[in-house]
């Protein structure tokens, strides 16, 4: 198939390779080219814009920050409106229930079919092809995407029509935010109360207790090892995210927001969300 990615940042660029890999026809823009231009010895055509990336596409994946951005490069360069007859829009970047809402009816505006398809799994599932696809939208249009989801991911949930895989998608990520932050309160107590942060890792390991996703980020808290595979500022967005769309007082996850909002004021916005816990070491002990 001719796909176009519009967004090769950490997941946009996992994405096209795999699309590659399966043997599709991938045409890739991106807005800082030096995040794009790599993909063109693994065989993708590099576009200049947004209005030439999707020349002739069958479907056109959208993996950009957030609802604003995605925004910009569908409706307020054009693109929308320069898609191919019958070109399928898959929008994979995480942007909420509102911006999911006003991109479907933009969609709509300019008759473009819209698959609304969030995805679950970081950098390295990403890499390899792993991800979780939530997609949603017209059930006519499933076969469509299977080649893409297919090359993509491990596994395609379609969980309802367009929405629907943004909604469950903010699900998947309150419970992630949440394990990341009471990972990393954990180690901190571990640290605080005289023990090395290991040990509660070795503690947890192959037990009830113990979750493949804590050992993962527990090691990086560990090592202080930030390279980011979700950056923080992306999961403080999307804290921000589930709480607009859940509409009721969420207090756990509004400490979460709030932790988020402290490691990124100190700097670590770029880093993986592991360096949550640089935010609560940085604070210095009480000292009753
Ligand atoms: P990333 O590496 O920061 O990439 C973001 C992409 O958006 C880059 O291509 C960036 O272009 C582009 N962008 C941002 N603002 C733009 C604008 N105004 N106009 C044009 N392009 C713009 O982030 P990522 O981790 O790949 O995340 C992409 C999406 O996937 C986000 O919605 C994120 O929440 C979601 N997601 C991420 C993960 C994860 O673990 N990383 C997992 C699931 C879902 P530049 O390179 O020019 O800045």
């Amino acid at each position: 198939m001719r796909v176009t990615v519009l967004g090769t940042g950490i997941m946009g660029a996992a994405m096209a390779r795999n699309l590659l890999r399966a043997g599709h026809e991938v045409t890739v823009w991106n807005r800082s080219a030096r995040r794009a231009t790599p993909l063109a010895e693994e065989g993708a055509r590099v576009a200049g814009s947004p209005l030439d990336a999707v020349a002739g596409a069958e479907v056109v994946l959208t993996m950009l920050t957030d609802g604003a951005a995605v925004e910009e490069v569908m409706a307020d360069e054009g693109t929308l409106g320069a898609l191919p007859e019958g070109c399928v829009w898959i929008q994979a970047s995480t942007v909420g229930v509102d911006a999911c809402e006003r991109l479907a009816a933009l969609a709509e505006e300019a008759g473009v079919p819209f698959v609304d398809a969030p995805v679950s799994g970081t950098r390295q599932p990403a890499e390899k092809g792993e991800l979780m696809i939530l997609a949603s939208g017209p059930e006519e249009l499933q076969e469509r995407c299977a080649p893409v989801f297919d090359a993509i991911g491990s596994t395609t949930r379609w969980v309802g029509p367009a929405g629907a895989g943004t909604r469950f998608k903010l699900v998947m990520n309150a419970w992630v935010l949440i394990l990341n932050s009471g990972i990393a309160e954990t180690l901190t107590v571990a640290r605080g109360l005289g023990f090395l942060p290991e040990q509660v890792l070795e503690a947890i390991a192959g037990g009830p207790l113990d979750s493949a996703y804590a050992q993962l980020k527990g090691r990086l808290m560990i090592e202080g090892e930030f390279e980011p595979s979700f950056p923080l500022k992306h999961a403080r967005k999307d804290a921000q995210l589930v709480l607009e769309a859940a509409r009721r007082e969420l207090p756990l996850l509004e400490a979460v927001a709030e932790q988020l909002e402290h490691a990124e004021a100190l700097g670590y916005g770029d880093a993986d969300l592991a360096a949550t816990i640089r935010g609560l070491t940085d604070v210095p002990a009480r000292a009753d």
